[in-house]
């Protein structure tokens, strides 16, 4: 074990001085925030004083290891020196500029990020965020083939502005607006299948694919392909749950959009730059979409970036007439050379290689020894620097442990109990996600899977 300050005791490297500045911090934070998707009054949020590598330091100065990626961002881990340098020294030379101005950091990003998708793809827009890329990405389908309808998949994520929240497939569209022009479907996850027949003994991946392309096939008929501009997808559905779809299913997915001139939008925001041991996702199913959507990763969420890689004949459309969006910060100086430095340490430092070797070598072998320890553990899966645990009541009938939506009160004392060890996972209703950097060592994440596995 290489943690030695971790867990609940305060660590030497934070100071009396900084714990009472976050005390304070946390005052003023209760006083004057307003939190994303939570209700304000039953709060507490964790205060965080500082930040290093796969580590973070609380605001009580217990050391804990960072298998968040905070919101699945830190793909190379906290205050990478080389990220911090871009940074300042892009701040001195040309801190901001207006987007319709060249930019040397804007250009060399998007060169860098079209170098790492398939030929096709030669062009991007800059967002400052995942949700804005997702929504430019549909207006373009839609102003590219002259249709309105989108489909996007139950249990999927795509965002918390209007039309994005929209697109997600989950109660989250609290927001629904009939207008949106939004249909949905039921995806391939075979752990938790919409298909399998009650009775069925066994339930493969390929009958998974083969069900849920036929339902897609139908959604697509029904819903008049004259009239679907474009079916946006995650690759590997992150905040739903991390469940890996079969690799036929995917590529199903893109033979059905060519048959019926649908645009595929795959959105990367949150299975992007490296943290599937790919550089996207969907390389792993062997398919070239349309547009793909990105932010988080990109530049390891140190400034704000997102952005949408466009195919030629997408960009093509645009040449005679205008595209109707954009963004005051649209690839912001800071942004985009956080972004240049990231893909450049992730390269030189061969992060995404680590991240499939980690999750094929340790992470996925240890989630499979915790599956068989305990009996809460109802399914482990994910890939990379990827990994969700979903818990249940009953292993052999996978009943979960709360109906969907709901976060059961042992929950929070799972993640209390590992926090206390030094481990900091994250908790999602009734399962933990583990998305360390791609640079985490074989020790700290050993570390973390043993304090798992001891605290459930
Ligand atoms: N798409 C996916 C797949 C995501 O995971 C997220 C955020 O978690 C978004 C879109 C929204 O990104 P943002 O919060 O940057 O707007």
């Amino acid at each position: 074990m290489t943690n030695s300050a971790a867990g609940n005791q305060k660590d030497s490297r934070i100071s009396e001085e900084q714990i009472a500045a976050g005390r304070k911090a946390y005052e003023l934070d209760r006083a004057h925030v307003f939190h994303s998707w939570s209700a304000q009054g039953s709060l507490d949020p964790m205060t965080v004083l500082d930040a290093e590598g796969s580590w973070i330091w609380d605001g009580d100065g217990n050391k804990l290891l960072d298998l968040t990626g905070q919101l699945v961002f830190t793909n190379a881990g906290h205050k990478h020196p080389k990220i911090v340098a871009a940074i300042k020294e892009q701040a001195e030379k040309l801190p901001t500029i207006a987007p319709q101005h060249v930019n040397e950091a804007r250009s060399e990003a998007a060169r860098l990020i079209t170098g790492l998708v398939h030929e096709k793809l030669n062009h991007v827009f800059f967002t400052n965020g995942g949700a804005d890329a997702n929504e430019h990405a549909v207006r373009m389908a839609r102003l590219h083939t002259g249709k309105r309808k989108v489909l996007s998949a139950y249990r999927s994520y795509h965002g918390g502005t209007q039309l994005a929240v929209n697109l997600t497939g989950d109660p989250r569209r609290i927001a629904n607006d009939d207008d949106a022009g939004v249909t949905h479907f039921f995806p391939a996850y075979t752990y938790r299948s919409h298909f399998r027949p009650a009775d069925a003994q066994e339930w493969t991946e390929a009958q998974e694919a083969e069900r849920a392309l036929a339902h897609l096939r139908d959604v697509i008929q029904l819903e008049g392909p004259a009239q679907i501009a474009a079916l946006i997808l995650e690759a590997i559905p992150g905040t739903a749950g991390i469940y890996v779809p079969p690799v036929d299913y995917i590529k199903g997915a893109r033979e059905l959009c060519d048959e019926f001139g649908l645009v595929l939008i795959m959105d990367e925001v949150m299975a992007g730059f490296g943290r599937s041991g790919k550089w996207f996702a969907h390389q792993h199913f062997g398919v070239e979409p349309d547009l793909v959507t990105f932010a988080k990763g990109v530049n390891s969420g140190y400034v704000p970036l997102g952005g949408v890689i466009i195919s030629d004949e997408i960009y093509a459309s645009f040449t005679d007439r205008v595209y109707p969006g954009g963004l005051t910060y649209s690839g912001h100086p800071l942004a985009a050379a956080a972004a240049v430095a990231t893909i450049n340490a992730m390269t030189e430092e061969s992060m995404v290689e680590n991240a499939a070797r980690i999750g094929e070598e340790i992470i996925g072998p240890g989630l499979e020894k915790i599956k068989a320890n305990h009996a809460s553990v109802g399914d482990v899966r994910g890939v990379g620097a990827f990994w969700a645990i979903e818990l249940v009541r009953d292993k052999a009938t996978r009943e979960p442990l709360a109906p969907y939506g709901q976060t059961p009160p042992i929950m929070n004392e799972l993640v209390s109990a590992a926090k206390a060890k030094g481990v900091l996972p994250f908790m999602n209703m009734t399962r933990l996600h583990l998305c360390p950097p791609l640079n985490v060592t074989e020790d700290e994440i050993r570390f973390g899977l043993e304090v798992l596995d001891e605290v459930l």
